[in-house]
């Protein structure tokens, strides 16, 4: 790829980056042209994603991490920039959901949702800082959710914790626009992972009812994210900071 999109030489971290979204998002960057470093907890799934990197013909590696663990984070950007030799991109992707009522969330469950899914984001970005710094510029990428703009029942935290995460990218935004660092959020709609699994078999009908609020009539896929991922890591956004783009199939413009 050439031109504007061309991420060739450039190297990203992608936290969650094993499966999901940021297996997705992963694939579009690799695509691009960038090294990615595949960066979660489970380190089979780790190897298993860079295997399934390296046959696409990319540039990839592992490395274990523990968004809620600082010195896991500042271990990571160590070995990504000893073995890449440089980062320019972070896709802080990592992120957990526990679906109940308000009331049944004990305490240890909140603070585990908010720290992966909000102080998680916050550690991974300022430990790339000092690489960006370093480079002259870079790109964050945070991921948000439908959640970001609008409450749900049995997701308290979770909408907390995305609601945060928008105003965190802002601000990060904002603080570094000078050092030639564009921080901006990408908002998922309903995507097939995981994460969304045990909900959707536990309750069809939640499934049904999706798929006809979305606007494009289906749920998404994780390759759809990959697009706006390169938009936004790439030159084709210098000019573009403390945004939070939905990519959701018209679920958001409907609210
Ligand atoms: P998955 O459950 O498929 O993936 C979550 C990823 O996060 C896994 O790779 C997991 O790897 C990693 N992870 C979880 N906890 C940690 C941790 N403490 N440290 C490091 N890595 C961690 O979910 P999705 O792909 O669906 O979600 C990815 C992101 O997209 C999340 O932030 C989610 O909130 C967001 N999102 C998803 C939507 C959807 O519909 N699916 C909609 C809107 C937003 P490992 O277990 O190996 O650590």
């Amino acid at each position: 790829m050439s031109g504007l999109f061309d991420l060739s030489g450039r190297a990203a971290i992608v936290t969650g980056g094993n499966g999901g979204i940021g297996l997705g998002i992963a694939k579009g960057l690799a695509a691009a042209g960038a090294a990615v470093a595949v960066a979660g907890r489970d380190a089979t799934k780790n190897a298993a994603a860079v295997a399934e990197l390296e046959a696409l013909g990319a540039s990839a590696m592992a490395v274990e991490v523990d968004v809620v663990d600082e010195a896991s984070v500042a271990a990571m950007t160590e070995a990504v920039s000893r073995r890449l030799g440089r980062i320019d991109i972070l896709v802080a992707n990592a992120g957990i959901n526990i679906r109940k009522p308000p009331e049944t969330y004990s305490l240890a469950e909140w603070h585990k949702i908010i720290d992966i899914n909000l102080t998680g984001t916050f550690t991974c970005a300022t430990a790339v800082l000092p690489a960006f710094r370093q480079a002259g510029g870079g790109k964050i990428i945070t991921i948000g959710s439908m959640s970001s703009l609008f409450g749900g029942g049995v997701i308290a935290p979770y909408a907390a914790s995305k609601g945060g995460v928008v105003q965190l990218t802002k601000s990060l935004a904002v603080a570094w626009a000078g050092d030639n660092i564009q921080v901006n959020a990408i908002l998922p709609g309903f995507i097939d992972t995981d994460l969304t699994r045990e909900g959707r078999s536990s309750s069809p009908q939640m499934f049904a009812k999706i798929t006809e609020r979305t606007p494009a009539d289906r749920w998404g896929v994780p390759a759809d994210l990959a697009g706006t991922a390169v938009y936004l890591a790439s030159r084709a956004s210098d000019f573009v900071t403390g945004t939070a783009i939905p990519v959701d199939g018209g679920y958001a413009a409907q609210i």
